[in-house]
């Protein structure tokens, strides 16, 4: 797809960060050119478009960039999958009438984190997609598929725009499909 080269030029990589030695993959260049951005949501809504998805699951932060825009253009619904204690429903009432919110952890390179979901955003036999911004060991994918998959949801694929082709990620999904637009540059 001659489009992808675009793509990937439009990604700024920012040496040492968050740390010394990481190659952060920046794709807020990619939202400053509005015809890769473009591009980008067009590949994967060409792609989903057809697959009787009806859920978009969006991780949280960057997946919320590009889930929404994926939802609305294929008739689906956009759920965010938030970090601990951003949903209401957790607290002093957890089951409160805000809607219960379940919880996944998952191992980072230091340490732990961990997705929530609010249950009843997503219906028993519902066909899902998890869209993320970049994968990198598949912890975080992970993460959504056992929310989606707790909730009843089907994990038809996951989504990335940024990600390695051999992603070791790949083993770590619980044998869903990954589609990545570009490797890390
Ligand atoms: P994983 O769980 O190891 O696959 O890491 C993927 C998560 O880390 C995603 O939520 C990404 O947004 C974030 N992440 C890791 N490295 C980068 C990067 O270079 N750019 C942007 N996000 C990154």
């Amino acid at each position: 797809d001659p489009r992808l080269k675009a793509i990937s030029e439009a990604i700024r990589v920012v040496p040492h960060f968050p740390k010394p030695g990481i190659m952060f993959q920046d794709i807020t260049t990619l939202l400053l050119d509005p015809k890769a951005f473009k591009d980008t949501v067009d590949i994967f809504v060409d792609r989903y478009r057809d697959m009787g998805i009806s859920v978009v699951a969006g991780v949280e932060a960057r997946g919320f960039l590009f889930g929404p825009s994926i939802a609305l253009a294929i008739g689906a619904k956009f759920v965010p999958l938030r970090k601990p204690r951003k949903l209401p429903g957790i607290g002093l009432l957890p089951r409160c009438a805000a809607g219960e919110v379940i919880s996944e952890s998952y191992v980072l390179e230091y340490g732990k984190d961990c997705l929530e979901m609010h249950v009843g955003a997503v219906q028993p036999g519902e066909r899902a997609l998890v869209i993320d911004d970049l994968v990198a060991t598949g912890g975080t994918l992970s993460a959504a598929i056992r929310l989606l998959e707790r909730a009843g949801a089907h994990v038809v694929e996951c989504a990335c725009v940024v990600g390695l082709r051999e992603v070791k990620g790949q083993h770590g999904l619980n044998g869903k499909p990954l589609y990545i637009l570009v490797e890390p540059r």
